[in-house]
């Protein structure tokens, strides 16, 4: 559609960054532009199922697409954030990322047992931070319905890593 062609219009490869060899893709563009920022959040709900409780955003950028689309599907929303900025009882799962490594927090009651989760985070890589979400979540009795995407970086493993994860409900907006 033309939303999807906007959306890739508008995603900036910025080579070496953060470190030498690695393709930052930097949506910065597309958040700015406001025609953008309405197609991505439009093409990521009309991806997502309707019946969800929750939805779930990592830090930081899977905030900024979780919480329209939490209003949009008639949700909450449930943050997932780096150590020690969550004031509660919290459960930790640390991974390996792209580049370095990385610890994820939530809050040990953010998630009633049983509720229906969507996952949602800017882009898909390796699928790190996405698994150690599900594991997160998971570990706190949630039914993970769908995890969705803006952007797949293909040939990083990372669909195939959803998979192993038992996460087959995945898209990808581009
Ligand atoms: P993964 O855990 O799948 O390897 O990496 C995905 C996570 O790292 C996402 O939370 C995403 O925000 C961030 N990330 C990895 N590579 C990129 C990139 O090229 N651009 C942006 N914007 N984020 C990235």
């Amino acid at each position: 559609t033309g939303n999807r062609g906007l959306i890739a219009e508008l995603i900036r490869d910025v080579p070496d960054f953060p470190k030498p060899g690695i393709v930052f893709k930097d949506i910065t563009p597309l958040l700015a532009r406001p025609s953008g920022l309405a197609a991505a959040v439009t093409e990521l709900v009309a991806d997502s199922p309707r019946d969800i409780d929750l939805v779930v955003g990592m830090e930081a950028r899977g905030f900024i697409f979780g919480a329209p689309i939490a209003l949009a599907l008639g949700a909450g929303f449930v943050p997932v954030r780096k150590p020690g900025k969550l004031p509660g009882e919290t459960v930790s799962e640390t991974f390996a990322l792209e580049y370095g490594s990385e610890t994820l927090s939530v809050h040990a009651d953010a998630i009633a047992p049983g509720s229906r989760v969507l996952i949602v985070d800017d882009i898909l890589a390796t699928g790190g931070t996405i698994a150690a979400t599900a594991k997160l979540l998971n570990s706190l009795g949630a039914d993970l319905v769908h995890v969705a995407v803006l952007l797949e970086i293909a040939g990083l493993g990372g669909r195939e890593r959803l998979a192993e994860q038992g996460l087959a409900d995945f898209s990808a907006v581009i």
